[in-house]
């Protein structure tokens, strides 16, 4: 199935065929003006638009840090139970080459874990759902997953608890039941995805 995949891709490349992306960017902006209208980068003292996050559970966002400190009784509870949600991704290595539908071109399979020191306490990654029985196959294969530099990228099966658990919440919230983006972070050379999905993004 991975290999019928992938001469599949090839075809969409040569063809310059794109079933998907391109329609999409407008609703992806619709989505993330409503998600903004609710809580997403909105203070959680105040509930103006606040920047800043708490380096806790990288979930909560606030506008200062006397909005923080304020908060803190009532968030700190939730907070831990955040932080709990954060769960550790075993990779496995891509085999097979896949389209890049940013650059136009088909990336190498080559499995990598890499971010930068900065960037590591949390990033987001794009979590995709293997697309096979979408294309009338039977396939529910391995998930892709990647950040949006691509230093971080690799497969996540769906064979065991976590990764069905990732599969079932892009299926029934993620954009088009396809992929979801999710907040991750990197501890002692080990990735961690948060399972609350955000709202969506435009890579
Ligand atoms: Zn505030
Ligand atoms: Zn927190």
């Amino acid at each position: 199935m991975i290999t019928n995949h992938s001469v599949f891709v090839e075809l969409l490349v040569k063809h310059g065929a794109d079933p998907w992306i391109k329609a999409d960017k407008k609703s992806i902006k619709k989505e993330r003006k409503e998600a903004k209208k609710e809580s997403y980068k909105r203070c959680s003292g105040c509930n103006k638009s606040g920047e800043k996050r708490c380096t806790g559970c990288f979930l909560e966002w606030y506008c200062s840090a006397e909005c923080q400190k304020a908060d803190w009784d009532t968030h700190k509870g939730e907070c831990k139970a955040r932080r709990e949600e954060y769960v550790v991704v075993e990779f496995i290595g891509q085999g097979y080459g896949y389209f890049n539908w940013e650059s136009g071109r088909v990336d190498s399979g080559k499995l990598s874990e890499t971010v930068s020191s900065k960037a590591a306490s949390s990033f987001v990654v794009k979590v995709q759902v293997s697309l096979g029985d979408m294309f009338g196959g039977d396939d529910v294969g391995d998930m892709m997953v990647y950040n949006k530099d691509r230093t971080v990228k690799g497969m996540i099966s769906v064979s065991n608890a976590f990764g069905s658990k990732l599969d079932n919440i892009i299926r029934t919230k993620g954009f088009q039941g396809a992929k979801g983006y999710f907040y991750a972070m990197k501890k002692k050379n080990k990735t961690f995805v948060n399972q609350s999905i955000l709202p969506p993004e435009t890579w």
